[in-house]
């Protein structure tokens, strides 16, 4: 009788001890699936809708007919998941979305992808901030020819880390063309075979005037 009594003690003893260590237990459970969360976690870095883009801004309706707005995912700079979008001739579409399944995938870091409308359609705002733009109702530059831009089958990538070189001089200013810095575009980068393998041309490839950034697909 009083050995039972004693192991009945030590039971609700070894119990009572037992509880911290649960305590402690569904405290780290609870962390942890805090951390999975974050992990599934996505940034995004626009939002709009087609109608919200266009509301202040007068483009010519057949151009504006042929454009489709296009949702990406890749990772940032900073190691994280980010939701952009891309306004793209729809017949670049399709190209558009398998190539960013690719980026995703190989985790090349683009750094933010938004519409140019966020920029004031200004190119050079947009490049500065070292967006990923494709649409843009603007003209050659020093003509009146309008670029690839304007029709939406020209995308523009990473600018600052892939510039225009033009008479000798890196567009946007302050910025330099290496290689080996993870996000830039070179001759040998799978990101050139995926586009040239769709159609698209690499302004890398271009005789004058490298635009690295660049890719487009004419027709
Ligand atoms: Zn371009």
């Amino acid at each position: 009788m009083f050995a039972s009594i004693i192991s009945h003690f030590s039971v609700a003893d070894k119990l009572v001890s037992f509880i911290p260590i649960l305590f402690l237990l569904s405290l780290l459970t609870a962390k942890e699936n805090q951390n999975l969360l974050q992990k599934d976690e996505i940034i995004i870095d626009s939002n709009y809708t087609f109608e919200e883009i266009f509301s202040e801004s007068q483009f010519p309706e057949k151009i504006r007919k042929n454009l489709k707005l296009v949702s990406v995912e890749y990772f940032s700079f900073d190691d994280k998941l980010h939701r952009g979008q891309i306004l793209i001739h729809k017949n670049l579409a399709n190209d558009i979305i398998e190539i960013f399944k690719v980026i995703k995938e190989k985790k090349f870091p683009v750094s933010k992808v938004i519409p140019i409308n966020k920029y004031n359609w200004s190119d050079e705002r947009s490049m500065n901030d070292n967006n990923t733009s494709a649409f843009n109702f603007r003209y050659i530059e020093g003509t009146s020819k309008l670029s690839s831009h304007a029709h939406g089958r020209a995308i523009d990538i990473n600018p600052r880390l892939n510039p225009q070189f033009k008479d000798g001089k890196y567009f946007p200013a302050n910025t330099s063309y290496d290689i080996n810095i993870t996000g830039t575009i070179a001759r040998n980068s799978f990101l050139v075979r995926e586009f040239t393998k769709r159609g698209w041309k690499w302004g890398g490839l271009w005789r004058r005037n490298k635009d690295y950034q660049h890719f487009e697909k004419l027709n």
